[in-house]
C-alpha cells in the first residue's frame, strides 16, 4: 500500500512528513473563528488481502506503534434495548474500553507511531480533556514527552489522568481556542509534533480504524451509525474508514452516519442546515463535545452532504437520561458525550427501519466525569445506622 497526503479543499498532494499539517496554500485563506481550511487527508493506493488487519491500511508500519492495546473495542449486543426498541440488530461499539478510556486513543496511537518513525520525542497538544489524557497515556507507553495545554474548565479527572501519565500540563487561563493557539505557538518555538485535532491529519486517519474493525466484527458495513460530534474528527475518521474499504472493494457503499450534537453546542448541526458556520458561545453537560468552532467542520460537512448523512441535536436532559438508561439497562457506563449518540438514536429511532443493522458508538468511559453522571441518578442522602431502618 502507498500513502500520501491530499488537501481536502484544493486536492494538492504532499508527502507524509512531520512538516506537513494543514495545506500551506489553503491555510493562507484561513479566517479567524472559522473551521480549519485545507485539512489534509491520507490517500492510499493499493490492494488488500482477503483477511486484513487495521495496520494494513495505516500509513505507519506496525513496528513503530507503542506497546499499549488500543482499539479492538468490544461490540455489545444490548438485549434489553433490542427488546424494548424492537431493533433486533442494534449494536453498541464501546470505545470507552480503550487504555485511557476514550476513543481519542485511536488518534494518539497513530500520532505516537509516526513520531517514533520520524525520530521525534516531543508531542504537544491542546485539548478539552480526553485527547490530552489520551496522548499522555499513549506517550507514556512510547517513552515520549507530552506537553498539554488544558483550558481552565476541563473536568478534574481528565487533568489528574494526564498528570498521572507524566505529561507536562499547562493550565490555560481561558478556553479551548486560547489553549489551541498557545499549543501551536509552543510547537513553533520548541519543535516536535503538534497533535491538535484536524490540524494534524493523522488524528483523523487514526480514527478511521473504528470503521475497519466494525466491518471485520459485523462481516459487513452497518446500515446506520450514530456518533456524537464536537470538532467533527471522529465523524470524518469514520467516513474515511468506510471510504477506504469501498475504494478497495471490500464494502459496496458507505453507510448512513448520523452525527449527534448537544442543542446548546450545535455548530455543525447549524452549518448542516444553513450551509455556513457561525460562532455562538456554547455550553453543555457533555464537555467532550462542547465546541464553539468545529476544527474539522468544513471537511465533516462535505462528507455528510456527499454520503447522505444526517445531523440531530439532543438536549442536556436527554443526554443525562440516556446515560442513566444505558447504564441501567446494559451495564455500559459511558460519559455524557458517549450517551449523546444513544440519545440521538432514541430520538430518531421511529424514522428508521427496525431491521437495519444499527451501531451506536460510545466514545468515553462514564467515570471520566462523575459530577455530570450524578445529575442522572439519586444519591442516597441519609446515612443508616442499622439494617432494621431499611427493612
Ligand atoms: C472528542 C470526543 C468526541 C467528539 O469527537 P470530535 O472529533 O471532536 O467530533 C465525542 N466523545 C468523546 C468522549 C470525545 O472525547
Amino acid at each position: 500500500m502507498e500513502f500520501s497526503y491530499r488537501c481536502t479543499v484544493c486536492n494538492a498532494s504532499y508527502d507524509i512528513t512531520p512538516n506537513h499539517t494543514v495545506c500551506p496554500v489553503c491555510t493562507k485563506h484561513q479566517q479567524k473563528d472559522q473551521p480549519l481550511t485545507g485539512v489534509l487527508e491520507v490517500e492510499l493506493k493499493g490492494t488488500l488481502d482477503k483477511e486484513f488487519t487495521v495496520f494494513d491500511l495505516l500509513p505507519v508500519e506496525p513496528e513503530y506503534f507503542p506497546p499499549i492495546p488500543v482499539g479492538n473495542s468490544p461490540l455489545w449486543e444490548p438485549e434489553n434495548i433490542r427488546r424494548t426498541t424492537g431493533f433486533k440488530r442494534l449494536f453498541i461499539k464501546d470505545d470507552g474500553s480503550n487504555p485511557t478510556s476514550s476513543f481519542k486513543d485511536r488518534a494518539s496511537f497513530l500520532v505516537s507511531a509516526a513520531a517514533k518513525k520520524f525520530g521525534i520525542k516531543d508531542i504537544t497538544l491542546a485539548s478539552t480533556g480526553n485527547a490530552g489524557s489520551s496522548m499522555a497515556g499513549i506517550g507514556a507507553a512510547a517513552g515520549q514527552r507530552i506537553t498539554l495545554f488544558l483550558p481552565e474548565n476541563a473536568p478534574a479527572a481528565k487533568l489528574v489522568q494526564a498528570l498521572q501519565y507524566g505529561a507536562t500540563v499547562h493550565r490555560v487561563n481561558g478556553n479551548y481556542d486560547m489553549a489551541y493557539d498557545m499549543s501551536l505557538e509552543f510547537t513553533r518555538h520548541k519543535g516536535g509534533i503538534n497533535r491538535n485535532t484536524a490540524y494534524n491529519p493523522l488524528t483523523i486517519e487514526g480514527k478511521k480504524t473504528v470503521s475497519l474493525e466494525l466491518v471485520n466484527q459485523l462481516g459487513r458495513a452497518p446500515d446506520v451509525l450514530f456518533v456524537s460530534v464536537g470538532d467533527g474528527c471522529i465523524l470524518s475518521g469514520i467516513y474515511k474508514g468506510f471510504r477506504d474499504l469501498k475504494k478497495l472493494g471490500r464494502i459496496d457503499s458507505v453507510p448512513k452516519i448520523v452525527g449527534v450534537q448537544a442543542e446548546t453546542s450545535d455548530a455543525l448541526f447549524r452549518a448542516f442546515t444553513s450551509g455556513k458556520f457561525t460562532n455562538i458561545p456554547t455550553s453543555t453537560v457533555a464537555d467532550s463535545i462542547c465546541v464553539d468552532v468545529p476544527r474539522n467542520g468544513v471537511h465533516a460537512l462535505s462528507q455528510l452532504k456527499q454520503f447522505n448523512g444526517e445531523m440531530v441535536t439532543v438536549s442536556d436532559t436527554e443526554i443525562i437520561q440516556a446515560q442513566a438508561s444505558l447504564s441501567s439497562s446494559t451495564g455500559l457506563f459511558t460519559e455524557p458525550a458517549g450517551a449523546a449518540a444513544f440519545a440521538g438514536f432514541q430520538k430518531i429511532a421511529s424514522t428508521l427501519d427496525s431491521n437495519d443493522v444499527v451501531v451506536v458508538l460510545t466514545t468515553g468511559n462514564g467515570l471520566k466525569d462523575s459530577t455530570s453522571a450524578a445529575l442522572g441518578i439519586q444519591v442516597p442522602e441519609n446515612l443508616i445506622n442499622s439494617v432494621e431502618e431499611i427493612l
